[in-house]
């Protein structure tokens, strides 16, 4: 089999109004991001998502369009698609970072294989898979207090049973957090992620009001790179500390774990750069005892699909100790495939379709394609 021909697609998909996202990031309204469409001399096709935002990880879809078209499309033509893991070696040999770019033609090489075995992506990666569904829990943005209070119960009463709460954004990340707590009760499980919006001296002043409120995960609390902050935060925290935009790659989770800055992981393929480097860093984190778990950049159906494969296959992705958030398509206006993931409150099921599982909607997706600014 031969990779014939790579398209790429810019979609713009608004968020439901009640679920735009806020953060020390900024703020999510509309996600423009990059379907990318691998098709091969045997009628077999894959498809991928760059879930494009460049507060990430510096990549639009625009960005990630160009690098896709003038330098990934070019070696993958003519290749074997089966050979997953030299092609996303040969991408990484002239492209440096864009991650999401090279995450999205990883899925669609494995949605290609997974479609000509008829097997779904997730017993690919394991044979022994190990969960056919799992429980999230809901992030909830950023919002004044009184509204996080209301959304937070709405979604408790949805059925979740852990809420993540944004914070880093200023004076009201304690009364957020303390107002969350209050209508939810004592038993919910609260975690926060300040997105790195801390500096180290604010972190350890607000960790022991955080322990008070209940706070059970405090997820990337100092900014990017600065893993001593991290590492100092641990020596006093009593919750564990979760690194996420720390760790986009092996060797980000090699220092993270050599030099002990955290008790979790977040992993993702998106922000790791495919499945399999994802599970590279799942691995090299059970090797140390670190359990993972899986973060999200409030992807499409696509994209979200390949998340919740890693899920299923990656045994130190311990989601039933520290539920991630493979909601994305739950916090959009509307679908660009026509069979979405399963999303039915906290429950998230592995799609069971042979590849990634997700039929793109290309009719939607030409509908709501984008020009370049
Ligand atoms: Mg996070």
């Amino acid at each position: 089999m031969k990779i014939t021909h790579v398209e790429t697609y810019p979609v713009r998909v608004p968020l439901k109004p009640v679920r735009q996202m806020r953060s020390s990031l900024g703020q999510h309204r509309v996600s423009e991001f990059l379907l990318v469409r691998i098709g091969t001399d045997q009628g077999i096709e894959g498809v991928g998502e760059a879930t494009t935002t460049p507060n990430w990880s510096g990549e639009t879809c625009w960005t990630a369009q160009a690098i896709i078209r003038h330098e990934l499309a070019p070696l993958l033509l003519g290749q074997d698609p089966r050979e997953v893991e030299s092609l996303l070696a040969r991408m990484n040999r002239v492209c440096v970072g864009n991650p999401f770019a090279k995450a999205a033609l990883e899925m669609a090489l494995w949605d290609i294989v997974g479609k000509e075995s008829g097997k779904p992506v997730c017993e690919l990666l394991n044979p022994q898979v190990v969960r056919r569904r799992f429980r999230c829990r809901f992030s909830l943005g950023a919002y004044p207090p009184q509204r996080a209070a209301q959304v937070a119960l709405e979604r408790v009463q949805a059925g979740f049973d852990t809420i993540k709460i944004k914070v880093g954004t200023g004076p009201e990340d304690l009364p957020r957090v303390q107002a969350v707590r209050e209508a939810v009760g004592s038993e919910i499980t609260l975690t926060v992620d300040a997105n790195g919006g801390w500096e180290l001296e604010q972190a350890l002043k607000m960790l022991p009001r955080l322990q008070e409120l209940g706070v059970q995960l405090i997820e990337q609390p100092t900014p990017r790179g600065e893993d001593f902050a991290m590492h100092a935060l641990r020596q006093v925290a009593q919750v564990p500390i979760m690194a996420d935009e720390s760790c986009f790659t092996l060797t980000d989770a090699q220092r993270l774990l050599q030099w002990e800055c955290c008790d979790v992981l977040s992993v993702y393929p998106g922000k790791n750069g495919g499945l399999i480097p994802a599970l590279q860093i799942a691995t090299l984190a059970a090797q140390h005892e670190v359990p993972c778990s899986v973060g999200s950049n409030l992807e499409l159906d696509v994209a979200t699909a390949a998340m919740a494969h890693l899920v299923a296959a990656c045994p130190n992705l311990q989601v039933e100790r520290f539920p991630g958030d493979v909601l994305g398509p739950e916090y959009h206006e509307f679908p660009v495939v026509h069979n979405p993931v399963h999303i039915q409150g906290p429950w998230v099921q592995v799609p069971q379709g042979p590849g990634l599982g997700v039929e793109v909607d290309w009719a939607t997706v030409r509908a709501n394609l984008i020009s370049p600014p």
